[in-house]
């Protein structure tokens, strides 16, 4: 089997791998319908985040069971799941308090970009489409929800974010996108988007978004809080990472508002005084997408939402070195893979 591995700094290869097998009896292994590149994958492309030699990449996937485990019970072979990026065993504490992605099994799941991958804790991961396998359209939204919607979903609930509220998405990438529509769907009145981008603006809106704010930093929290009486927003999803995005929805919300943060942190610090005085609540972290996979199954499904818009490049599977690039060079908002037949 042929997987995708990051040698170092812009150099990702589709190489011969070993084919995955069942390990642990809790194990499945899937033939994948759709995978794609996250924006988490562009740090260590770019080198930003260091890798400890030849590293496997991929942790969003969805498609059928080929195999499972001998102590799998309720996924079985020819079913269609969505798992997270996240593996857990659905039954701990953190996971039935909601937080899968804090199992105290948790496996950050790898190698996802292939043909054939190898999920554990299989029946507590993974989560089969009702209704038998789905027309092929909904792949794409079904792999969103393998992480990017899952974690802008979480951004938004985090957030607190209630039918008629104002909020505030901080970050233009997939999962900001997505942060966008779930409000949408959880009865945001107002949307306030922050993107410089013409294309990710157009799909801002086209996700919910009412307003768009292109300045960033201080001028950013200025033009917010101009556009809501001079408060500040009920709700604000940090959907980047950086320093600047933290302090932004930080300063961008109202006293007693909810800022929720999902973008990985590089080199965020928070002033304790500042963060006393602005009498914000603070939510955030790996998003627990196993808690709302079910919903989210559901509501793509049913035509509520159409979060596989977010791919805007196609590849086959073997042409991935290209999807990183143009991830990397803002070509694309998120390049989703589709594996060969076999
Ligand atoms: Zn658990």
């Amino acid at each position: 089997m042929r997987g995708t591995v990051l040698y170092g700094p812009r150099d990702i290869r589709f190489e011969e791998r070993e084919t995955p097998k069942i390990v642990q009896p809790t194990d499945a292994v899937l033939r994948l319908a759709a995978t794609c590149v996250c924006g988490s994958d562009l740090w260590p492309y770019r080198g930003l985040q260091p890798i400890d030699g030849p590293t496997a990449m991929g942790h969003e996937y969805c498609g059928f069971v080929e195999e499972a485990g001998s102590a799998v019970k309720f996924v079985k072979p020819g079913q269609f799941v969505v798992g997270s990026f996240a593996a857990s065993d659905n039954t701990c504490p953190n996971c039935q308090d909601g937080y899968q992605s804090s199992c105290v099994q948790r496996e950050f799941m790898l190698r996802a970009q292939a043909s054939l991958l190898r999920v554990p804790l299989a029946d507590g991961t993974l989560v089969p489409t009702p209704g038998g396998p789905p027309p092929d359209d909904l792949v794409p939204s079904l792999l969103a929800a393998s992480d990017v919607l899952g974690t802008g979903w979480f951004a938004a609930d985090a957030a607190n974010v209630k039918p008629g509220a104002t909020v505030v998405v901080v970050g233009d990438g997939a999962v900001g996108l997505l942060g966008v529509l779930s409000a949408r769907q959880m009865g945001a009145e107002r949307i306030i988007a922050v993107s410089r981008h013409e294309a990710r603006q157009k799909l801002a809106r086209e996700f919910g978004a009412t307003d768009i704010v292109t300045e960033r930093g201080d001028a950013g929290v200025a033009r917010i809080k101009e556009l809501t009486k001079a408060i500040g927003a009920d709700s604000v999803l940090e959907c980047v990472g950086t320093q600047e995005s933290m302090m932004q929805a930080v300063q961008s919300t109202r006293p007693g508002g909810f800022v929720s943060y999902v973008g990985v942190p590089h080199g965020v610090s928070l002033d304790g005084a500042q963060l006393f005085f602005s009498h914000v609540h603070l939510h955030g972290g790996p998003a627990p997408v196993r808690r709302y996979l079910p919903k989210l199954i559901d509501l793509i499904l049913n035509g509520k939402m159409n979060p596989g818009k977010v791919f805007d490049l196609v590849l086959p599977l073997d042409q991935v070195a290209e999807g990183y690039r143009a991830m990397d060079e803002r070509r694309a908002i998120k390049a989703l893979l589709r594996p060969q037949a076999a």
